[in-house]
């Protein structure tokens, strides 16, 4: 505790430089150190995902002696929320108490919002504020998170991607298969496929109701006689919730292994789930966007070329032409207004259906309440039969997963 006290007290400095400068005085522990400053707090689901991947790095860097610390800085919302979040984590913290330290640190760095990850070097410089995105994508491999390192690891995972096959992303040096329920499928069966790589897991609620869509138009696409083909990724937090999630599926899997799972979430850098990426023909990758690409058009998606996703848009920017400029939906109690990509819009959750939009929507910019053209229910336009009943005033509570 006198560490942290010591530490926090410090980092309370003006500059940057002097963080560090005190700190080799008075704390050992972090002397010579690159330095992870942990903005984060436990009631917000991206940073509950963050922690274990963030605690998992830090502890394989320790054992690797790595010259590394992390501080974490909480917006918990009471003492006892802290102490069970900060139990979860092997690093120091800034004490619940200093307000005025985390209010410094806050601003100083510019923190807009959570889970965010400041890097300082051992000079007291800061070098990154994307430590989450980095911690995400290279694991230990970013330390120390230098310029250099991250331009080396970026220009390998571009080559990577580049010649990058089917069998390379799904095999190990000891299995060349996936499964279906019953038996071994070759990956090479796959090959020439457009495949879907679908990380999903049995905790997600989301998941739950992509899996449903997503299984329609898979059997749809079967039906065509389509050469498609979905990889059901794991993202379970242990075996059996993968097995009960892959019973409700109708496709393959990876077998249960962690590690083939954890290397594809860092090689696609999946923050969130559901994510549906798409692999081509060729084994290269078409699109990380497949679930957004699904909800909007269903199998129309396919085969998930370029060419077919800027028609799909083309034909969504004409039927919008039709649209009336603003609604009244009966779930919200503000007008709403129609926006575009390019008019203020972009990826948005749907307020009513929980599902990811991209493209047009109806907003209301006060709220922060937006929704897909076509779910929207006009005022006056159905029976307030049981069905429609919304709450007027419904704020919108979704957040990525
Ligand atoms: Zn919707
Ligand atoms: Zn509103």
């Amino acid at each position: 505790m006198k560490i942290k006290e010591t530490l926090h007290r410090e980092i309370e400095g003006d500059d940057i430089r002097r963080i560090w400068g005190n700190l080799q005085v008075n704390a050992k522990d972090v002397e010579g150190k690159t330095i992870g400053l942990y903005f984060s707090a436990n009631w917000y689901p991206q940073c509950q995902n963050f922690t274990p991947v963030l605690a998992n790095t830090y502890k394989q860097l320790k054992e690797q002696g790595a010259n590394f610390e992390i501080v974490f800085v909480s917006s918990d919302e009471d003492l006892s929320s802290f102490d069970e979040y900060y139990r979860t984590m092997p690093w120091l913290a800034v004490p619940f108490s200093d307000l005025q330290c985390k209010k410094s640190l806050t601003e100083r760095f510019q923190i807009e919002g959570i889970p965010s990850v400041i890097i300082i070097d051992p000079f007291g410089k800061l070098i990154q504020t994307d430590g989450v995105d980095l911690t995400y994508r290279f694991g230990v491999k970013a330390f120390p998170f230098t310029h250099e390192r991250i331009a080396d690891l970026e220009d390998e995972e571009k080559a990577n991607h580049e010649t990058q096959t089917l069998e390379s992303l799904l095999s190990t040096h000891s299995r060349d298969y996936v499964i279906s329920q019953k038996e071994q499928v070759p990956i090479s069966q796959m090959v020439g496929k457009t495949v879907g790589l679908y990380f999903s897991a049995l905790w997600c609620p989301p998941c739950q109701k992509f899996t449903e869509k997503l299984a329609s138009v898979y059997h749809n696409l079967k039906e065509k006689k389509e050469d498609f083909e979905i990889v059901f990724i794991s993202v379970d937090r242990g075996e059996e919730g993968y097995i009960e999630c892959f019973g409700a599926m109708p496709w393959l899997a990876l077998p249960y292994e962690e590690e083939t799972g954890k290397t594809l979430l860092k090689y696609f850098n999946v923050q969130g789930i559901p994510t549906l990426i798409i692999i081509g023909p060729d084994g290269k990758t078409l699109t990380q966007e497949g679930r957004n690409l699904v909800n909007l058009h269903l199998e129309t998606a396919y085969p998930f070329t370029q060419a077919k996703i800027l028609w799909l848009q083309e034909r969504l920017d004409e039927e919008a032409k039709s649209y009336p400029k603003s609604c009244n939906h009966i779930g919200h109690r503000h007008a709403l207004i129609l926006v575009s990509a390019n008019s203020g819009g972009g990826p948005f959750i749907c307020c009513e259906c929980d599902e990811q939009g991209w493209g047009w929507a109806y907003q209301c910019i006060e709220c922060g309440y937006e929704i897909h053209p076509k779910c929207v229910c006009e005022v006056g336009k159905y029976d307030l039969k049981e069905e429609h009943m919304r709450i007027s005033d419904h704020s919108c509570a979704c957040s990525n997963v």
